[in-house]
């Protein structure tokens, strides 16, 4: 299915009305491919176009469906209909601003199609895929084409936005120019908590058999790791959906499957307290949960081996009963579901692009990212990076203040050691000058970083031609 038709007057309304420059023939541009029409790849889509670029946008559906798609429409959510917060305070709040000062279709959308949710912003699905789909259709700069991509041509100027449930012919070509180590089909994700929210009182730092600090402990007496293990197999586990056959390796098995296998089997896997002396009993703990630090600042922990399908209220309760996490809140909470994503640091530029092939560039969820919001602010940038290489113009990257230079920061971050797909979160920021009351925390990352924002798009459009 081809479609070029006039110039579209629906999703350019609000900030989004910022890039509308003056037309330029189709003839006359240069030419971006991008491959999956879901938030990511519209969303662009309707960056490069807002420059004057052309664009050719493949989406396989109606021909062909993944396993949680059923709309023939663009920008399908597959699940919730929520964007979640929409709080300044919050890192999510903050990339939806930062979003709407970019000009961004996906959030023109949400906010002409929002129902009431609180102080979230959720949608009416349907009429949210439909004010994208028509927004694209009616940009003359874009070209929608119904086909599956199977392979990819590194010298022409792509963005691959195919996300989570990738095709597989796609998702090997695209192990082929990665290395098929780095493509992931299934995230198996640990929860990570805040330092600032541990106590450490009760928490020691060691590695095994005295090889430094590099670990935190939480250790347990025989009393508490009963009452843990308990509780651990009473709770409700998140339902797999038909295509998420429950194929884990054995190395990441989800903590409740691993428990299920007898009372002691987690003291001799992620529990196990063998080398460990608790320094306030100086003895051995009857089990151990380490965390480990997620990032150089040290304000995240990883909890080693707790990746898990609980529900999100029962892994804040069973988590909240190990000793020391008594009130311990979460930057992100534990999963494992099926995800194509690709192992981006040390292949993926801050702008986007691949170093080694830089005309191809990743969006949305495949380029390790998590949720909609996320993916489609990625979809954002490389958008406006395919679009400025196209004019060739330098590529640019976001300050790390911003949220989006957050998630930029997670996808390049080479000291990250086991690099899972992640939701924005104040712990991929840089710290705060100063000490900062926590209450007071996220409105001072939101000021901080809409400052910088605001400096940053004033000198992207001052450089863009017809913007
Ligand atoms: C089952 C499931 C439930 C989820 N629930 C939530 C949730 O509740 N909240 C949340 O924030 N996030 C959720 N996510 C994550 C969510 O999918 C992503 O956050 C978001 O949809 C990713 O956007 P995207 O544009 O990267 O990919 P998608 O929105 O999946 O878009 C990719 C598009 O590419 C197309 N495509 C795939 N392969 C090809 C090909 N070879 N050629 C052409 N087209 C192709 C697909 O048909 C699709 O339209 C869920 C993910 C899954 C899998």
């Amino acid at each position: 299915m081809r479609q070029l038709a006039a110039k579209n007057d629906c999703g350019g309304g609000g900030q989004g009305a910022q890039f509308s420059g003056p037309p330029v023939l189709p003839s006359q541009n240069p030419l971006i491919t991008i491959i999956g029409g879901g938030l990511a790849g519209s969303e662009a889509a309707w960056q490069a176009a807002r420059r004057g670029v052309k664009v050719r946008l493949l989406e396989m559906k109606p021909h062909k469906y993944s396993p949680a798609h059923a709309s023939p429409l663009l920008g399908e959510l597959v699940c919730s209909n929520s964007l979640r917060s929409e709080a300044l305070e919050s890192a999510v709040g903050l990339l939806k601003e930062e979003m709407r000062r970019l000009g961004s279709l996906v959030l023109a959308a949400a906010e002409a199609t929002r129902v009431p949710a609180g102080k979230s912003l959720a949608v009416d699905r349907e009429h949210f895929a439909a004010y994208l789909t028509q927004a694209l259709e009616q940009e003359a700069l874009v070209e929608i084409v119904r086909d599956e991509v199977t392979g990819l041509t590194p010298d022409q100027l792509t963005i691959v936005a195919t996300g989570p449930l990738t095709s597989e012919p796609l998702a090997q070509a695209l192990g082929t120019i990665t290395g098929q180590q780095h493509l992931h089909f299934y995230d198996a994700i640990a929860p990570i908590v805040y330092a600032e929210s541990l106590d450490m009182s009760k928490i020691f730092r060691a590695s095994r058999y005295g090889a430094g600090e590099d670990y935190l402990n939480c250790p347990f007496t025989e009393v508490e790791y009963a009452h843990f293990y308990e509780a651990l197999m009473q709770a409700e586990q998140v339902p797999l959906k038909s295509f998420e056959k429950p194929r884990y390796f054995e190395g990441c098995l989800p903590i409740e499957i691993m428990a299920a296998r007898g009372y002691r089997t987690l003291t001799f896997g992620p529990l196990k307290p063998v080398g460990l002396m608790d320094p306030q009993t100086g003895e051995q703990p009857f089990a151990v949960a380490q965390l480990r630090a997620e990032n150089r600042e040290g304000t995240l922990f990883n909890m080693v081996g707790f990746q898990t399908k609980l529900t999100y209220p029962e892994q804040q309760r069973i988590f909240r009963l190990i000793p020391g996490l008594e009130n311990a809140e979460f930057a992100r909470l534990g999963s494992i579901h099926r995800n194509t994503f690709i192992r981006s640091p040390g292949l993926l530029s801050p702008y986007l692009n691949f170093y080694n092939h830089p005309n191809i560039f990743l969006a949305g969820q495949i380029s390790g990212v998590e949720g909609y919001v996320e993916s489609s602010a990625m979809g954002l940038l490389a958008g406006i990076n395919a679009a400025r290489r196209a004019q060739g113009l330098p590529l640019l990257t976001p300050p790390p203040t911003t949220a989006h230079g957050a998630l930029i920061a997670h996808l390049t971050n080479t000291a990250t050691r086991d690099f899972q797909p992640m939701n924005v979160n104040f712990g991929l920021f840089p710290a705060l000058p100063g000490r900062v009351p926590k209450k007071q925390r996220g409105a001072a990352y939101a000021k901080r970083a809409l400052k910088d924002m605001t400096s940053w798009v004033k000198e992207m459009l001052e450089e863009e031609p017809g913007t």
